[in-house]
């Protein structure tokens, strides 16, 4: 059996954080894993600069509201769930990721969980587990299932490092060269043909 892990953000979907900066103009919201490789490190920097501004979850999820799916994601997705079953194995929060999961058809997400107070104010955040998604890999294998992995950033590589195969996705440069190990592809058909290569189910016909 087969299961095939994906990132959301920068692989299904657009950057959440990003988005908003440019929304907010606020700059220093725009660092991302990419950026800064410890995921506490980034959320408490994000979090001091939320309350900072006086910024609110209902704004952030204003922002997310309008956001699409990456062109050619959803279709993706479809062509990936009539051959594996999909798991979507993220850094989100599932009060942000609601509208996007909706236009994906809500495929199945295993992420994080925020903390919010009576005015809307982010206090924290609750992480599922550390080292999230290369233990939710570890625990699909001990379910039997063989695991093909996808995602574009630094806190995806110890989940393609776990999987049988794993498979860089619009990754930057830097994420590439630090990762030569996997291959690194930048269109949806060819993730659509590294994912026939690496199962060992003949997908082609
Ligand atoms: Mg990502």
């Amino acid at each position: 059996m087969e299961l095939a892990c994906l990132d959301l953000e920068g692989v299904l979907v657009p950057e959440i954080w990003i988005a908003f900066a440019e929304e907010t103009g606020i700059e220093a919201l725009k660092a991302t894993t990419r950026d800064i490789p410890d995921y506490d490190v980034l959320m408490k920097q994000r979090l001091r600069i939320l309350d900072e501004h006086g910024l609110t979850l209902p704004q952030i999820q204003e922002t997310i509201s309008r956001l699409a799916p990456l062109e050619g994601a959803v279709e993706f997705v479809n062509w990936l769930r009539e051959r594996f079953q999909v798991v979507i194995l993220s850094d989100t929060f599932y009060e942000f990721s609601q509208p996007l999961m909706r236009q994906l058809g809500f495929p199945t997400l295993l992420c994080h969980k925020l903390e919010v107070d009576g005015q809307g104010r982010i206090t924290g955040y609750t992480l599922r587990q550390r080292d999230p998604k290369r233990q939710s890999v570890r625990a699909f294998q001990l379910l039997n299932y063989r695991v093909i992995a996808t995602g574009d950033s630094y806190n995806d590589t110890t989940m393609l490092t776990q999987a049988e195969s794993g498979i860089l996705f619009h990754a930057p440069d830097n994420v590439i060269q630090e990762f030569p190990q996997f291959p690194a592809v930048h269109t949806y058909e060819d993730l659509k043909k590294e994912f026939i290569k690496a199962s060992v189910r003949d997908l082609t016909l």
